[in-house]
């Protein structure tokens, strides 16, 4: 797990936090020739399975297939998504079934794969980057003619250049930035989470659910105030059940276990098959879903904050692990770029070009994550209408999405075309080049444009 200083480049750059985000940011800093001194902070003792059950839509899968991950996630058992199928609450019947495989690369350049396992993390300790796990930052001691501090809680403290606060929805590194407390809002929400075997899944001998688990689909039940969430994971020897129900838990609790009682009586009514798999669960852990419209501020001089730490959503669009990814990759680019077209000697105008990089790195990503935040809302509104006329409507213009080869406009950006071009084909890491040229020509002290 050692960093290489010999072939390193002269930038070290922080990570707080070993989530999805931060090893995304890792391995980009670590892919710069030469590869940039990362060390990452990771609170916990240990890092156990980073990304199971958390999809790839074609947004990232773009990223991870740049970082070379793609054929290593199939190794790992991350399969091609064939379709996203809604659903009638009450029996089950098909609303639309939107086909995924071989059209969304097609449509957006890159697959929608099944899940990470933990392939970023191979990949980050592979590439050399120091992950240091027992390591709880607690504070950032800044200066702006001279190196940052970074602070452990058992005593340590980290001479580094930069530092990433990927440390998530409760991030502390948020406030460091802020300089004041921040919590994320209740979103009224609530998510059980369950997994299953194939083998306990099989045993039912039921052959509805055994039709369930031959598909590579993403099953959603669309119901009043509630949905519910089935596919595969780990090559179809797994399955996840996510329930999203109101939240009744106190305010301050963030998790608790479910009663399986409570939870199955919440779904009474619902599809019979629906009922049956959440019959099957053993536990189910309760998760208070959180988010926060727009911060103010991602960055303060040379610290910058990614993933949950700057945009957390409710998850209804998939794309909080996404969109981690995308900042990370994003931050690495634009740092491996600035070092490879030469920083300042001076400590203080080092940190000014950096500090100045990370409001270009703010500018190019506020926008697209607050309408991911926005749209997971929206979407919220469409998955929990209760019946009448409005659900009447959503339903139809579902039903007419095939006849309109997915090309079309539709009330719901589920099924807007344009909505989901912006979403899933946009390529971020092409679009963050442009703009790293074209800050490169405004900053200041130019810099030599033939060393980029
Ligand atoms: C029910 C549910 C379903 C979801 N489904 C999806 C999905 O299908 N697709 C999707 O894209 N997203 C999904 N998400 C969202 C996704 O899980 C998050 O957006 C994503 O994991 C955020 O990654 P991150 O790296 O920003 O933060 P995290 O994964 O939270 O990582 C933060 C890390 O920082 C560490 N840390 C915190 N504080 C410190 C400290 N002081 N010092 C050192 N380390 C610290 C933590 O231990 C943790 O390892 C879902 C979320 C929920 C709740």
């Amino acid at each position: 797990m050692g960093e290489s200083s010999s072939n390193s480049g002269d930038l070290h750059v922080a990570i707080v936090g070993a989530g999805i985000g931060g090893l995304a940011c890792a391995i980009a800093c670590r892919r710069a020739n030469p590869p940039l001194r990362v060390t990452v902070f990771e609170r916990a003792p240990e890092l156990l399975t980073i990304g199971a059950g958390i999809h790839i839509p074609p947004n990232a899968c773009r990223v991870v297939t740049r970082f070379g991950l793609l054929e290593k996630l199939k190794q790992a058992g991350g399969y091609e998504v064939q379709d996203f199928t809604l659903r009638r609450y009450q029996n089950g019947q098909i609303l639309v079934e939107k086909p995924l495989k071989g059209r969304v690369e097609a449509e957006y350049g890159a697959q929608w794969i099944g899940d990470y396992q933990n392939v970023l993390l191979d990949e980050a300790v592979l590439s050399g980057a120091h992950i240091m796990t027992n390591a709880e930052v607690t504070g950032v001691q800044s200066a702006s003619d001279g190196p940052q501090t970074v602070l452990l809680k058992d005593g340590r403290s980290i001479s580094t250049d930069v530092v990433i606060g990927a440390d998530g929805l409760w991030s502390g590194v948020r406030e460091i930035v802020l300089e004041r407390p921040f919590a994320p809002a209740e979103t009224g929400d609530l998510a059980y989470r369950g997994t299953f075997t194939r083998d306990q899944l099989k045993a039912f001998n039921n052959e509805r659910i055994d039709k369930l688990l031959e598909q590579s689909n993403i099953q959603v039940w669309l119901g009043p105030g509630k949905h519910a969430v089935f596919y595969p994971l780990r090559n179809h020897t797994e399955y996840n059940l996510v329930l999203i129900v109101a939240d009744d838990l106190p305010s301050g609790v963030r998790t608790s276990q479910g009663s399986l009682e409570e939870l199955a009586a919440n779904f009474e009514g619902w599809d019979p098959i629906l009922s049956d798999v959440i019959s099957c669960l053993k536990s189910a852990l309760k998760w208070k879903l959180l988010h926060f419209e727009e911060l103010d501020q991602w960055t303060k001089g040379v610290i910058a904050l990614l993933g949950d730490a700057s945009h957390p959503t409710l998850p209804y669009q998939g794309q909080g692990a996404a969109m981690a990814v995308e900042d990370g990759a994003i931050l690495g680019l634009l740092l491996t770029k600035l070092q490879n077209a030469g920083l300042p000697l001076n400590q203080n105008e080092k940190n000014a070009r950096l500090a100045s990089l990370f409001r270009l790195y703010e500018n190019l990503r506020k926008e697209r994550t607050k309408v991911n935040v926005e749209g997971a809302v929206h979407t919220r509104h469409y998955y929990h209408l209760s019946d009448g006329d409005e659900q009447r409507n959503r339903d139809r213009e579902l039903s007419e999405l095939p006849g309109k080869r997915w090309k079309g406009s539709c009330s719901f950006n589920w099924g807007d075309a344009q909505y989901q071009q912006s979403l899933l084909g946009f390529d971020v890491l092409a679009d963050a080049e442009k703009k790293f040229d074209e800050w490169v020509a405004g900053v200041q002290e130019p810099v030599s444009k033939s060393a980029l």
